[in-house]
């Protein structure tokens, strides 16, 4: 009988073995079938080892373990923390942009680069994500670790926010709101900042209360930080559009 060979590398495999050593394909793999297509749909589509609803649970009450199992190394027990966000953004972009709710109507921004902002709101929320980990690298910079590391703390709880507004969105449409009020406003941001500090009391070592308020303090600084990217870029584009 002649030495198996995996059928993605070629190379001879351990008839014992379920996985090939050298490029990790698995070795029962023949040609496709029906089950195949259930399996790559359901479980090895991004190689995670429990479910999507499973992980969405796991990401929503406890979004600073699932971050620092990730940083930790469990690489394989949730979904990657920037492919999730892209998605999840994606998708809430998508939603705002059908309903045409003003999201950013309070912000204080011109016209014309909020109706810009508007349209690529994935590119707002997907910028607050490097800014967010920059703030919290700075506040937590006892605890050593990366900007990368950081970021996926960010991109986890930013994945969190973006359902949210996914969810919000709509109800307001059907209350016929055609933006949110300055309340409203208020009420979302400071939702978040404790719900970020809340995320970061997981994460981040040290006296839990501690990494809430600092937490917090990130979010404010994130914010902060943003809306002043944003003025700037606003000022800016004002600027070349009254030549
Ligand atoms: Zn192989």
């Amino acid at each position: 009988m002649p030495t198996p060979c995996c059928l993605n590398c070629g190379r001879p495999v351990d008839p014992a073995a379920v996985f090939c050593a050298a490029c990790g394909q698995r070795t029962d793999t023949s040609r496709l079938n029906l089950r195949d297509v259930a399996r790559d749909l359901t479980q090895t589509f991004v190689g995670v080892e429990r479910g999507p609803l499973a992980f969405a649970w796991a990401l929503l009450v406890r979004p600073g373990e699932v971050a620092r199992d990730y940083v930790e190394g469990k690489r394989r027990r949730h979904y990657g923390p920037f492919a999730t966000l892209v998605v999840l953004v994606g998708l809430t972009t998508l939603l705002v942009n059908l309903s045409g709710y003003q999201v950013l109507s309070q912000d204080g921004l011109a016209s014309t680069p909020t109706g810009l902002l508007q349209r690529h709101f994935n590119l707002l929320l997907l910028l607050q994500v490097p800014l967010l980990a920059c703030a919290a690298a700075l506040l937590f910079r006892g605890d050593r670790l990366r900007l990368a590391e950081h970021m996926v703390l960010a991109a986890y709880a930013m994945s969190v926010r973006a359902v949210i507004l996914a969810l919000v969105v709509p109800i307001a449409y059907l209350r016929a709101a055609q933006a949110p009020g300055p309340g409203e406003v208020l009420a979302f941001w400071l939702a978040w900042y404790v719900y970020f500090g809340w995320a970061a009391s997981q994460f981040y070592r040290g006296a839990r209360w501690r990494s809430w308020l600092l937490g917090m303090a990130a979010a404010a600084l994130a914010h902060a930080a943003t809306m002043a990217v944003l003025f700037a870029a606003s000022i800016g584009y004002e600027a070349l559009a009254v030549r």
